[in-house]
């Protein structure tokens, strides 16, 4: 556990971070903060891996070797300085900054690398982790935790399996040939092949599930056609639609199918069509055997764990580097009465921090 001394000093680095809120992709003077604490109380080897950090803490080769992740990155927000902590992010790299202190003078029987991931609000930072780091796919386990609004303060979130959702933006963009209003038969109109195809999507999703009680969700975001000149029929529309899931396998499903449903009506009625994906997100889903190894060691070290019922609807970025290796992603309740993530009342509580860092160092045996 943290000494009082310790955890001041967390708290006031907290605070610090809190007071230099920087967007995704721009995190530098965040960097700079945490580089600068880490090395005035820690013997940690902290290394700037092109726009994240990375700080080791060795105990010698052909040992296991765990990661684990906080995030850096503020919200965009309509201030002086155009940025916010409205995730707890700032709260994430201070406990990660604990387990540094808690591992100062131990040894542990693993090597200990801390993961400072830079952009996570925009799904980018984690894979900047996986092309700059290839030792990644080498560590036998990686953890990371996000402080959650509406559960009771201080507990932690734990699910086996999926804890948060796969998610997507997913466009179809179809283009057919414009005609006189008078002769529409002499162009080729998406309207109504894009109107098909979004009421079709429901019974897709519903074959694809097969009855399970996995999640498979279509949000309509935009459809958008034609325009307001009343002597020419449409010739161009788009579809947008977000896609979530608790599999990303279902999500790739239900793209192959309504692909290839775009894909047969333009053949039919002679028209173009393209694909986008966007703020793509593969779902974060635990390793049985890290999972349950994490409950024993957390209920060992009497830190108060609350089963969740259904995995988070909401995507995390982690998921990317829980497809390079296995690990544990879990939750710490922010409070009943905490404003939700990303509203304009939320701000990351101190008194989260202990815990945060009891838990870390409790998957070390600390
Ligand atoms: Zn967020
Ligand atoms: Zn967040």
């Amino acid at each position: 556990m943290l000494t009082e001394n310790q955890l001041r000093r967390v708290v006031a680095l907290r605070r610090a971070l809190h007071d230099c809120p920087e967007r995704s992709g721009q995190e530098r003077r965040t960097m700079a903060a945490i580089q600068a604490f880490l090395s005035q109380n820690t013997a940690l080897a902290v290394r700037d891996m092109g726009g994240w950090l990375l700080a080791t803490h060795w105990e010698g080769d052909d040992l296991p070797a765990v990661g684990f992740r906080a995030d850096m990155d503020a919200l965009p927000a309509c201030n002086e300085i155009g940025a916010r902590h409205g995730c707890g992010h700032d709260g994430h790299s201070a406990m990660l900054c604990g387990l540094g202190l808690l591992l100062e003078g131990r040894r542990v029987g693993k090597n200990v690398h801390l993961i400072f991931q830079a952009a996570e609000e925009t799904g980018e930072g984690a894979k900047r982790v996986i092309d700059t780091w290839r030792a990644l796919s080498t560590l036998d386990a990686i953890y990371a935790l996000h402080n959650i609004p509406g559960h009771p303060k201080g507990t932690l979130l734990m699910r086996r399996g999926c804890f948060a959702c796969a998610s997507c933006g997913h466009i179809v963009h179809m283009t057919g040939r414009p005609a006189h209003a008078a002769y529409p038969g002499d162009g080729a109109n998406p309207i109504g092949p894009l109107c098909r195809l979004t009421l079709e999507i429901p019974e897709m999703i519903a074959d694809i599930l097969a009855g399970s009680d996995r999640l498979l969700m279509r949000t309509l975001i935009g459809l958008n056609a034609g325009g307001e000149d009343f002597g020419i029929s449409a010739h161009e529309g788009r579809l947008c639609q977000t896609l979530r899931g608790h599999r990303q396998r279902d999500i790739d499903a239900l793209i192959q199918r309504t692909e290839a449903c775009a894909r047969a009506s333009c053949r039919e009625t002679g028209m173009k069509c393209d694909f986008e994906i966007r703020d793509a997100f593969p779902d974060t889903t635990n390793d049985d055997a890290l999972f349950d190894a994490a409950m024993n060691r957390f209920q060992a070290a009497n830190l108060p764990v609350r089963l969740l019922g259904e995995p988070m609807r909401w995507s995390e970025d982690f998921g990317w580097l829980l497809r390079e290796t296995p690990g544990v992603y879990f939750g710490i309740g922010a409070g009943e009465d905490c404003p939700g993530l990303h509203t304009e009342g939320y701000a990351f509580d101190d008194d989260l921090i202990e815990t945060g860092v009891r838990a870390f160092g409790a998957l070390l045996g600390l």
